[in-house]
């Protein structure tokens, strides 16, 4: 028996945080036919909230570290306002949106990250998906939309990178469903050049990814994104793209390493 398709769509926090991008995205997710399931990033809604808190925002090479007070602004943040707000805004265009943390269920167990060679604080690497509660919510034809929150198992969250996220429910989930994963961000997917935006590069395999890291062309968000992107093709996820917000279905496609 074929298996049933899921489509899992990861969300960038800065287009959660624009109703234009926000718009285009949800209405392409809630024509999506079928299982699927949302994703959605931190971005910087959390850096304004806990200034206005008084909480300062510390910065490693670009991340975030997430101090004791700012983990309970990115529970707050991230597990209730955004969350919660997209669950809304999902059941507004008549998809049964259920917003979950990976707490919730058990849904993702994590564990902190080592603090060497650099502290990050509670941070969580994620460890386990529990593939069994998903399947059942999805089975009961609700739609989850997970936030960037995970848990240790011994009573504390831990804030999690939402491409993981993504990465490792795919791959937790490829052995049952047929699945799609695609990654939507402020770009049509990767670029050339990221001020021409013909410059799309279609399909991608590991060497070209290895060869566009070292002559510049792929930088920052975009380089853990592809490595999680390409764990996951290898990992038996069907179909992995990284695209706009508007167009689920284009963007760059990921190649799997052949065999
Ligand atoms: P998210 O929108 O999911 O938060 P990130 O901001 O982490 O995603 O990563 C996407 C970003 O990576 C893009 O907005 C862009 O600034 C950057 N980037 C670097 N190189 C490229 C490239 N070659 N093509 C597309 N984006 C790139």
């Amino acid at each position: 028996m074929s298996k049933e398709k899921l489509n899992i769509v990861k969300v960038g926090g800065a287009i959660v945080e624009k109703e234009e991008s926000l718009l285009p995205l949800l209405k392409s997710f809630s024509s999506l036919s079928g299982n699927k399931i949302l994703v959605h990033g931190g971005g910087k809604i959390a850096t304004a909230i806990a200034a206005q808190l008084g909480v300062e925002t510390q910065m490693i090479n670009g991340r975030r570290v997430t101090s004791a007070e700012m983990l309970k602004v990115v529970t707050m943040v991230y597990g209730g306002l955004v969350n919660k707000n997209l669950v809304a805004r999902l059941q507004s265009m008549g998809v049964n949106a259920i917003g979950l943390s990976g707490a919730d269920m058990n849904i993702i167990r994590s564990d902190k990250r080592p603090v060497e060679p650099i502290d990050f604080g509670f941070v969580g690497d994620v460890k386990e998906v529990n593939a069994k509660a998903l399947s059942d919510i999805i089975g009961s034809g609700a739609v989850p939309v997970l936030a960037p929150l995970t848990h240790d198992g011994k009573g504390t969250m831990l804030n999690t990178n939402g491409d993981t996220i993504a990465a490792t429910v795919a791959k937790a989930l490829s052995s049952e469903y047929d699945v799609t994963l695609s990654y939507c961000s402020s770009t049509p997917g990767v670029m050339k050049d990221l001020d021409d935006p013909d410059s799309l590069i279609k399909t991608i395999t590991s060497s070209d990814f290895r060869n566009l890291v070292a002559d510049g062309t792929i930088s920052e968000g975009m380089i853990p994104k592809l490595e999680n992107a390409f764990e996951a093709i290898g990992s038996g996820v069907s179909r992995v793209v990284i695209t706009s917000a508007s167009d689920i279905d284009g963007g760059t496609t990921i190649m799997a390493d052949p065999e």
